[in-house]
């Protein structure tokens, strides 16, 4: 990328970390200034900048075949969009909606709260504490704490509401234990409807019925900004003509992720090159909307999920991982989902990053797995699962055979059924890498890899077990605008820019790590609800 093509608003939409090493080498001085573009910039921006095209800053639209007058315009009719509505509405505003879609669209089925009647006040801090740390301290904490403080209600109402629709929540409780506290964590869960929408349109149907107006096929294309760069209303396209959506109180964007953007994806997470992609309408569009009304991006890289091997299958002990050819290939204590797509980045590579089955491997466990797993839990409460929500492994499901020359062919055929490509395991292979394994159990010192002499269990004896494992499929990025504790956007300055907030995935910095963390299952779907929840309520307020 050529630094010198950027104008200075070009700079400030970069944000945080990416604003600041090009700020470092750019020939542009005192990029300390307003966001605020000369006609002659403007002019030569589409042709002269050579970054990603979405960092260009489009020609104002100004002409509209409609204007549409509301306190409160919610951009995005997903999770954390029709929490906002409902919110707002409650609170007495004038609220739309304009979505991108037919209808109202999510995905996911659980989503997570903390059980505030149970947990103490030490457990409430415990758990921000503990998502910072999963989030390799980059969360902020006051994001995490309104969801801490706020999702009780939150996730309560939307299983009340969709319940009125019809759409009744099954609900999951666990316990975390974390600094010596016990947090207790309630969740909805919706895995036995069909498909992934159900309570989400529900939501939207009642909602409308007590007065939001929901616009569809309405996406959102810009933001309307004043003189003193506040942000005035939310441009949107119907066909060949757009619409105005005035929003005296405030613009409240829940568009999302940008996963289904591969320019955006490139530039934001490029690690997640190769996987699968999860949706085909997180397209960034607001997030980019955002920026150009002066909104600045939380410093990539951003937090990737990418966790979704099926339930019957999800395993996660530290036992024997083999490749697609049948050699070991890492110390398996992390043997966590979310995290393993790391360390098949250069399987993907090798296949030119065209096939996301590549990033598949299988686990060989011994046939009493089950005599380690509490020992092994109370240890290493955060590593170790056999359980995707309520929802306990299988075996039933797993590959099976009594030798280990079968187990090959097993492996070779399921490989075969499922389309992945790379499964090649010769039976010569397989024994070589079980015996040497075993022999390393044998010494209890691990001289391949250096696991923990605990966990270094033989693979011995029927039936053996090969289980397919790693996730493959992207189905979200948790990196967006940066935002204050209000929820609001702000500017390149740090300050709170007038009338836009951004909630859910459109917004950043309550993730942080590499990876998202799936120590409390639903959460980032918790959080999406909780802070359109949040911002609704607050920006009625106003
Ligand atoms: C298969 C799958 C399963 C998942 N399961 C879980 C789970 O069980 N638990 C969990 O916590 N997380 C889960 N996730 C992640 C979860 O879906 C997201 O984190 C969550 O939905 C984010 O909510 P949101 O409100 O930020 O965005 P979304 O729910 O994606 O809503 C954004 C909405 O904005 C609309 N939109 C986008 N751009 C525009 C525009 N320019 N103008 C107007 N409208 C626009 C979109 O159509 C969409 O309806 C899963 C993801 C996938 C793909």
């Amino acid at each position: 990328m050529s630094n010198a093509n950027f104008s200075r608003r070009d700079l400030f939409k970069l944000g945080g970390i990416a604003a600041a090493s090009v700020a470092a080498t750019s020939a542009l001085a005192g990029c300390g200034q307003p966001a605020v573009r000369s006609e002659e910039t403007q002019a030569s921006a589409a042709t002269a900048v050579s970054g990603p095209s979405f960092l260009v800053a489009p020609e104002p639209i100004t002409e509209f075949a409609e204007t549409h007058d509301y306190e409160v315009v919610v951009v995005g009719a997903g999770e954390s969009g029709v929490s906002a509505v409902h919110s707002a509405l409650a609170a007495g505003a004038r609220v739309a909606c304009v979505q991108n879609a037919a209808a109202a669209q999510s995905t996911g089925n659980m989503a997570a709260c903390i059980d505030l009647d149970k947990t103490s006040e030490a457990a409430i801090q415990a758990c921000i504490s503990f998502i910072n740390w999963k989030s390799d301290y980059r969360s902020d904490r006051d994001l995490v704490e309104i969801w801490a403080r706020n999702s009780q209600e939150a996730i309560a109402w939307w299983a009340e509401t969709a319940a009125k629709g019809g759409v009744e929540a099954k609900y999951h409780d666990a316990v975390l234990p974390y600094n010596g506290y016990d947090i207790y964590l309630h969740a909805n869960t919706y895995f036995h409807t069909e498909g992934h929408n159900a309570s989400v349109v529900a939501i939207a149907e009642q909602l409308e019925a007590d007065g939001a107006e929901f616009f569809y096929l309405m996406p959102c294309v810009q933001l309307q900004t004043a003189e003193d760069g506040s942000v005035t209303g939310v441009i949107c396209k119907s066909g060949d003509e757009y619409h105005l959506f005035t929003a005296s109180k405030g613009v409240i964007l829940a568009t999302g992720d940008y996963s289904s953007n591969a320019e955006m994806l490139d530039y934001y997470a490029p690690d997640c090159k190769g996987f699968r992609l999860a949706t085909d309408f997180r397209d960034g569009t607001g997030m980019v909307a955002g920026m150009n009304a002066g909104a600045i991006m939380t410093p990539h890289t951003h937090t990737k999920m990418i966790h979704g091997e099926p339930a019957p299958t999800r395993l996660e002990m530290p036992f024997l991982f083999i490749t697609q050819q049948g050699e070991r290939f890492m110390d398996e204590t992390c043997c966590r989902q979310g995290y393993l797509n790391n360390f098949v980045r250069k399987n993907l590579a090798e296949g030119g990053f065209s096939d996301p089955s590549l990033a598949k491997f299988f686990m060989l466990a011994p046939a009493n797995w089950q005599d380690f797993y509490e020992d092994w839990k109370a240890e290493s409460p955060y590593d170790i699962s056999m359980f995707n929500g309520p929802t306990p492994v299988n075996p039933e499901r797993w590959i099976q055979a009594d030798t280990l020359e079968e187990l090959a062919d097993a492996i070779n055929a399921y490989g075969q059924e499922s389309k992945w490509a790379g499964v090649s395991v010769d039976a010569a292979t397989l024994k070589a890498t079980v015996e040497r394994y075993n022999e390393l159990c044998a010494k209890g010192a691990d001289d391949d890899f250096g696991k923990a002499a605990k966990y270094l269990v033989p693979i011995e004896g029927g039936p053996y077990y090969a289980i397919p494992r790693g996730a493959n499929m992207l189905p979200a990025i948790l990196g967006g605008l940066v935002v204050d504790k209000n929820h609001q956007c702000l500017n390149a300055e740090f300050q709170p820019i007038k009338g836009l907030y951004a909630v859910g995935n459109a917004s950043g910095q309550f993730f942080g790590g590499v990876d998202y963390p799936m120590d409390i299952e639903g959460l980032s779907i918790g959080r999406a609800i909780t802070g359109g929840y949040y911002a609704g309520k607050l920006v009625a307020s106003l």
